[in-house]
């Protein structure tokens, strides 16, 4: 068995740690190429010592320049790099096999891209990257022969629940539903007159996983769900009206496939990332995650419930973004991380991400997705927008 250079990308991350762990247990399996991640430089130091990379990139050329003195101090011999360009090319160098692609965001659409386009094998985490430009990037994944494996839990377990040849169509394969569940996040039950006090903290505070902080409070609008029921239209080729979402509070049910005999596949898990992003590493093997087994005696009980399009509004902007097609994804995109980030900074209320969402959806007349600039343009304009209705106040 040769061993499997990754380069991380989004390496100080949730996904990027847990990634590394996965690293970590298996040495003869997996080696570190290159660490990525955006200005946590401590954190960075440390895992450069720990799994002594061949690069390590950051997004500024000042500390990258610290970087670079530190591991010079301690005796490292890796090489420091900066800004985007630098994450291109770390995931299109000829010695990667694989990416993981996780980035939170749209700053994550290029080098993921360039993954694709180099032919690696590309584990997805990165939803943003399938809202933004999932024409262009399924595109590039087949022109260029790279393998996709999605890291995101629910598609990760849609993934293990179709058949091997789904790329036939989910028709042909039998399926009749995709079954996207959804933990409801932290509000499932908070009182709507409750919901308009929400603190940035009380958002983060997801009741299952603990990830980044612009994820945990999309799961707390669910525009989560809406990102994800995007991302499984293009991982899939699934029509919108094929992906139903399920509000399962548990969290244990990962997602399910219904097919034409009646039967419902589904893949179920202690909710650790670690285990989708080890079958991604691993596959097709199965390998130790380091995920304790669940245990069904000790599962008290399985919920389902139909999600509620008005109270999370994100949710059905996510469906109508789907539908229009062409930029518009990239458009709800773009204004809800322009949103989050406002609410994260306290200039922006909870229930103020929606209405923003929603306006500056409906400000564009979506164009179609085209070309990477044409994308690229699309964000640009739709956070340029949300910025100035934030500004103005319009949503608070
Ligand atoms: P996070 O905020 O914990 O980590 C984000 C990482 O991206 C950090 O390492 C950060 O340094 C890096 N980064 C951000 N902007 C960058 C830039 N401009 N250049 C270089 N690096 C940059 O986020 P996360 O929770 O790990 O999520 C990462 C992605 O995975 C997101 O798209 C999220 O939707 C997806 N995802 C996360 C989880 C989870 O459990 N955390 C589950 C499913 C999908
Ligand atoms: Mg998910």
């Amino acid at each position: 068995m040769s061993i499997q250079n990754i380069t991380v990308l989004g390496s100080t991350g949730s996904i990027g740690v847990s990634t590394l762990d996965i690293i970590r247990r298996h040495p003869e399996r997996y080696r570190a190429f290159a660490l990525c991640a955006h200005s946590q430089i401590d954190k960075l130091f440390e895992q450069c010592q720990e799994f002594r990379p061949r690069f390590a990139v950051l997004r500024d050329a000042q500390l990258a320049g610290e970087l670079a003195e530190r591991c010079r101090l301690a005796g490292l011999d890796i090489e420091i790099r900066h800004g985007l360009e630098a994450l291109i090319e770390m995931s299109s160098l000829p010695e990667v096999d694989s990416v993981m692609a996780a980035i939170v965001g749209a700053a994550g659409l290029e080098p993921t891209l360039a993954a694709a386009k180099s032919g690696k094998k590309v584990m997805l985490a990165n939803k943003e990257v399938l809202v933004m430009a999932g024409e262009l990037f399924m595109q590039a994944v087949r022109e260029h022969g790279a393998t996709l494996l999605p890291v995101d839990s629910e598609h990760n377990a849609i993934f293990q629940s179709l058949p091997a040849d789904f790329g036939r169509g989910l028709d042909a394969c039998g399926v009749r539903k995709i079954l996207l569940t959804a933990s409801g996040g932290p509000f499932r039950d908070t009182p709507l007159a409750a919901l308009s006090d929400v603190t940035p903290e009380a958002a983060c505070a997801h009741p299952n996983w603990v990830m980044g902080r612009k994820i945990s409070v999309d799961s707390a609008t669910m525009m989560n769900k809406g990102l994800e029921v995007i991302e499984a239209h293009w991982l899939f080729a699934a029509p919108p009206e094929l992906i139903q979402v399920v509000v399962h509070p548990q969290s244990v049910i990962h997602s399910a496939v219904q097919y034409a005999d009646g039967s419902v596949l589904a893949q179920l898990g202690n909710p650790d990332m670690r285990t989708p992003i080890a079958y991604a590493m691993a596959y097709p093997e199965r390998i130790d995650a380091g995920v304790e087994s669940l245990d069904l005696f000790k599962m008290a009980r399985l919920d389902f419930f139909e999600p509620d399009f008005e109270r999370f509004r994100c949710l059905q902007l996510a469906y109508d973004a789907l539908h229009v097609g062409g930029t518009a994804s990239a458009i709800l995109n773009a204004a809800n991380e322009t949103a989050v980030a406002a609410f994260l900074d306290r200039q922006l209320s909870f229930l103020g991400i929606a209405r923003l969402n929603e306006a500056v959806l409906a400000a564009f007349p979506a164009g179609p997705e085209g070309s990477l600039s044409d994308v690229l343009a699309a964000d640009a304009e739709a956070r340029h927008l949300a910025g100035q209705m934030i500004r103005e106040n319009r949503f608070a």
